[in-house]
């Protein structure tokens, strides 16, 4: 008897809606959140949670993204 647990069920839903496409970040750093929404799964990212910040240059505008560190693994290993 091997139920999955609820939250294994929920990442999968959160991992299957990545609007983001890879690009090459200009800049990358990581510390503690701010409560800010994660750009991949939308949740906020407590301040006990390890943000990445990563600014992306687009079309010649930095603009910068926040992810969970497991967001951003999930971003990164789109490319
Ligand atoms: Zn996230």
């Amino acid at each position: 008897m091997v139920n999955l647990a609820p939250a294994c069920t929920a990442d999968l839903k959160q991992d299957e809606r990545q609007p983001l496409p890879y690009e090459e970040p200009v800049r990358t750093w990581a510390g503690y959140g701010t409560g800010a929404a994660c750009n991949v799964c939308g949740l906020a990212v407590n301040v006990h949670d390890i943000e990445y910040e990563v600014e992306l240059l687009t079309h010649g505008s930095v603009r910068t993204l926040r992810f969970h560190l497991k967001c951003y693994r999930i971003w990164e290993v789109q490319s």
